[in-house]
């Protein structure tokens, strides 16, 4: 189903405005996974490809979930990620509060005007007899549904209670026959049958809003134009769309997306050790390469460009494109991209990003040293963590030569010469420089009459220990004269 997104005139505190307006609306877990940074991404580039205002709003009412610090948390990794957000709790607009407990008063106005309507009711139904239900509803194998009793009690009944303090909560009334329809911008028109409809709570005991009732309040209030989320919030859409309607609200465009699952093929969770977007971040993928990976894990562009800049990726972004599929995590690709995003940095802004990872103790050797030392694995590295386990070779104070390669070296007449003729040329060196290294290399070449895997490979393995490394030369230069020479004798 084509739809063109809804662009009109949109109603914001009574204050007319022309805009697309999306919101991000996490929960503050302390966690991110990286299904829940796809959606943002997503949320974010719509609202940018029209022009239109990214929100972020807090979803706190399940206050057991709460962690500190989590707000700002979830700035930091949007922050990195190269978002701007228009609204939210630290830059709030019209619409504040941008956190939901803030906003008790506000839910709690909008469900009294519910019941006012006859579209809710006050539930004073105890634990004990809500149990009950939910084992006449069990041994009669249905699922649980709330019986109503409490939408039938007389207002002289519901005042008594309300004077006595009885605890209460606010149902949403639900209409017991018909359908409802969702239409959705990826999934299409979904018929939901009004008889399985919970006469939800809208306002629990507590005073808060349940995540049902609130995010429909709030994307109101907030002059949401698209609500775009997880699929698995499909199903319950019909229930918001019936709020809208209680209240007589314009509804948004909806836009589900697709699980994003994890490389085993299960949902994604911290509780599975999945990695979170600051997991990643920490062990050294760049927040621009993480973006444009996940941007394509479930939305394919027109053409097959694969590497994109984030106003690459306003302009390019089609939601009709969003696939109506899972889509699945895979750490490899995520690896190519990333590698391709390090090898782009200029030389300064890679040495920034990548001297954190390296935990090798430095203090001994020049700036210049170490810089080099990073600088030559620039295009071989997938992500910042990978660089300590790269240069060990270089930090190791005795060698390991391994039983095969022992052999190896002896495997040869000509080894013996080459090892000898490039003691000899590079103890000649005065100045050692890559340049002069790499000299030698050729002197040896001319003299020895080898080349090929003779030429370098016994070398590699005499300084080193190990048959791979960087270019021969670099390598030469950074173990240093001394210890090549040591390691030659
Ligand atoms: N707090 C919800 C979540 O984190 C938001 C869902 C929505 O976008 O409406 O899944």
């Amino acid at each position: 189903m084509k739809k063109t997104l809804f662009y009109g005139k949109i109603s914001i505190q009574g204050r007319d405005v022309m805009k697309v307006r999306t919101r991000f609306a996490p929960s503050p877990t302390g966690f991110m996974h990286i299904g829940n940074l796809r959606t943002a991404i997503f949320e974010y580039l719509v609202a940018k490809k029209y022009n239109g205002d990214f929100l972020l709003r807090i979803e706190d009412t399940d206050q057991n979930r709460k962690v500190d610090g989590a707000i700002e948390f979830i700035y930091k990794t949007l922050e990195l990620c190269g978002f701007q957000i228009d609204e939210g709790p630290f830059n709030e607009g019209d619409c504040g509060p941008y956190i939901q407990s803030e906003r008790k008063d506000i839910y709690k106005k909008y469900a009294l005007e519910l019941v006012e309507k006859g579209e809710a009711y006050y539930c004073f139904c105890t634990e004990s007899e809500l149990e009950a239900m939910r084992e006449h509803a069990a041994a009669r194998k249905k699922p649980f549904l709330y019986d109503g009793r409490c939408s039938k009690l007389s207002k002289e009944k519901i005042a008594e209670n309300l004077k006595n303090g009885v605890p209460y909560v606010i149902r949403q009334k639900m209409p017991k026959t018909g359908t409802t329809i969702v239409e959705d911008l990826i999934y299409g028109k979904i018929k939901i049958d009004n008889s399985i409809l919970d006469d939800q709570i809208l306002l629990k005991s507590d005073g808060f809003p349940t995540y049902n009732f609130a995010n429909v309040v709030d994307d109101h209030l907030m002059g949401i134009t698209h609500v775009i989320r997880g699929k698995e919030y499909l199903d319950q859409t019909a229930k918001y769309n019936l709020l809208y309607e209680a209240f007589g609200w314009e509804k948004p465009t909806y836009i589900h997306v697709a699980m994003v699952l994890g490389e085993d093929g299960n949902k994604l969770s911290k509780r599975n050790g999945d990695a979170s977007f600051m997991d990643l971040y920490e062990e050294g993928y760049l927040p621009e390469a993480i973006v444009n990976y996940l941007v394509l894990l479930g939305w394919s562009p027109e053409t097959n460009q694969e590497v994109y800049t984030m106003d690459e990726l306003i302009k390019a972004f089609n939601e009709n494109r969003i696939s109506k599929s899972s889509s699945q995590y895979d750490v490899k690709k995520l690896k190519w991209f990333n590698a391709k995003y390090i090898k782009a940095l200029d030389d300064e802004k890679y040495l920034e990003f990548i001297r954190p990872f390296l935990t090798h103790d430095v203090s001994d050797k020049s700036q210049e040293w170490a810089d080099k030392l990073l600088l030559i694995y620039k295009d071989h590295l997938s992500y910042g963590k990978e660089i300590d386990e790269m240069v060990n070779i270089f930090f190791n104070d005795e060698i390991n030569i391994s039983a095969e390669n022992k052999a190896f070296l002896e495997s040869d007449a000509n080894i013996p010469i080459v090892i000898d003729t490039y003691r000899e040329e590079l103890a000649k060196i005065t100045d050692w420089t890559v340049e002069n290294i790499a000299k030698v290399i050729d002197i040896v070449k001319e003299k020895t009459g080898v080349k090929g895997k003779i030429l370098y490979m016994p070398m590699r393995i005499k300084i080193s220990g190990v048959e791979h490394g960087p270019e021969l030369p670099d390598e030469i230069y950074l173990i240093g004269k001394e210890k090549v020479i040591a390691r030659l004798s």
